[in-house]
């Protein structure tokens, strides 16, 4: 081709090339904000509130009986760190309880102490995904996981899955419009890592991953509870079902929604569709697979935890560019940028060379 063409057009092509490696990667390993032990004005647990409310939980030790450990025996049984053995739980702080303060303690990245200690009860009060945590670590330098049998999409690649919005079970507040603006950026950052890409349909009823907001107990076993506490959940593939509590103050901008418990719509979708993939939730707190989100709080960029994680199931997007998450965790913008900058930049340098031996 190059000898076809002659020496200007190599130089156009070359100029082509040159443009094509210095855009800007797929992702922007941007750091989510910092974790912060702080309590929430409002509740609708007993034990959830000010640090007054809580602090008789921190000496509790095996023997000690305490006025609502029971409430947090009942979400540990919730999300997968308790069974029960009798028909009831007690407020008695016992093994099995330390135990599985334990394994809380460890897949949410806390101090595992065994105890009730402020970093373990704030968390417990903070608010989460509905689904269960998988409790097992495989291999010690990853931290994403996935469901009991690895479950995925099973189509031919590159896949294409539809989504569309249950048109009976939707929410007052936020127009049908922002709410498809939100799904389809929170989409397309899935998409941007895999070779699956995401359609919205009119087709409620034909649709692969179907969207609701729905209000307490809705048909499936797992009721929403109100204002925070479960906040959302989806099903592992390829059931395609991804509900949300229409009781949370669902919000696409903190500028306009003041509320102290409004809830960042596009973290929430962006962390259930890693679920509707697949993805289990991670033990890294700043993965868009852990489990909790605080309101007023946003997660909205995947991390390499969780690129890594989905790429396992699915394999890269051949427009991934891998160094765009280098080291994503404990990176700053700065550092990403100088690195990229700096590849870029020798390919250019390379790029020219070549031109000039042309
Ligand atoms: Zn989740
Ligand atoms: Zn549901």
């Amino acid at each position: 081709m190059f000898l076809l063409f002659g020496k200007s057009s190599n130089f156009i092509l070359l100029f082509f090339i040159f443009l094509i490696v210095r855009s800007p990667p797929c992702i922007l390993a941007r750091r989510t904000p910092g974790f912060r032990w702080i309590n929430f004005p409002v509740t609708a647990k007993g034990y959830k509130g000010n640090r007054d409310n809580i602090e008789r939980f921190f000496n509790a030790t095996i023997g000690s009986h305490i006025t609502g450990i029971s409430e947090i025996k009942k979400h540990f049984h919730r999300f997968g760190y308790l069974t029960l053995q009798n028909d009831t739980f007690t407020d008695t702080f016992d093994a099995r309880f330390e135990s599985a303060i334990t394994r809380y303690q460890e897949k949410l990245g806390l101090p595992t102490t065994g105890k009730l200690d402020y970093p373990t009860v704030s968390q417990i009060t903070e608010p989460r995904c509905g689904v269960p945590d998988t409790v097992h670590r495989l291999h010690a330098t990853r931290h994403y996981e996935y469901f009991p049998g690895k479950p995925r999409w099973s189509r031919r690649m590159p896949m294409r899955l539809t989504y569309a919005f249950s048109p009976e079970n939707s929410i007052n507040h936020l127009s049908l419009s922002d709410i498809r603006v939100v799904f389809k950026r929170a989409f397309a950052k899935w998409a941007s890592v895999i070779p699956v890409s995401f359609l919205e349909t009119e087709d409620y009823g034909f649709a692969d991953i179907k969207i609701g907001f729905y209000s307490g107990d809705h048909g499936d076993g797992e009721p929403f509870d109100g204002v925070l506490g479960v906040l959302a959940h989806s099903f592992s593939p390829e059931s395609g079902r991804l509900h949300l509590d229409a009781a949370e103050t669902w919000t696409v901008d903190f500028e306009t929604e003041k509320s102290p418990v409004a809830v960042d719509l596009e973290s929430v979708a962006t962390h259930e569709i890693g679920h509707l993939l697949g993805l289990a939730h991670s033990s890294v707190k700043e993965t868009v697979m852990y489990p909790s989100l605080k309101p007023r709080d946003k997660k909205l960029d995947l991390t390499a935890d969780d690129v890594e994680g989905v790429q396992a199931l699915y394999g890269s997007n051949p427009n991934f560019r891998t160094g765009s998450l280098l080291e994503s965790d404990i990176s700053t913008n700065q550092g990403v940028d100088y690195r990229a900058g700096t590849s870029t930049w020798a390919i250019s340098v390379l790029v020219l060379i070549l031109c000039l031996y042309v």
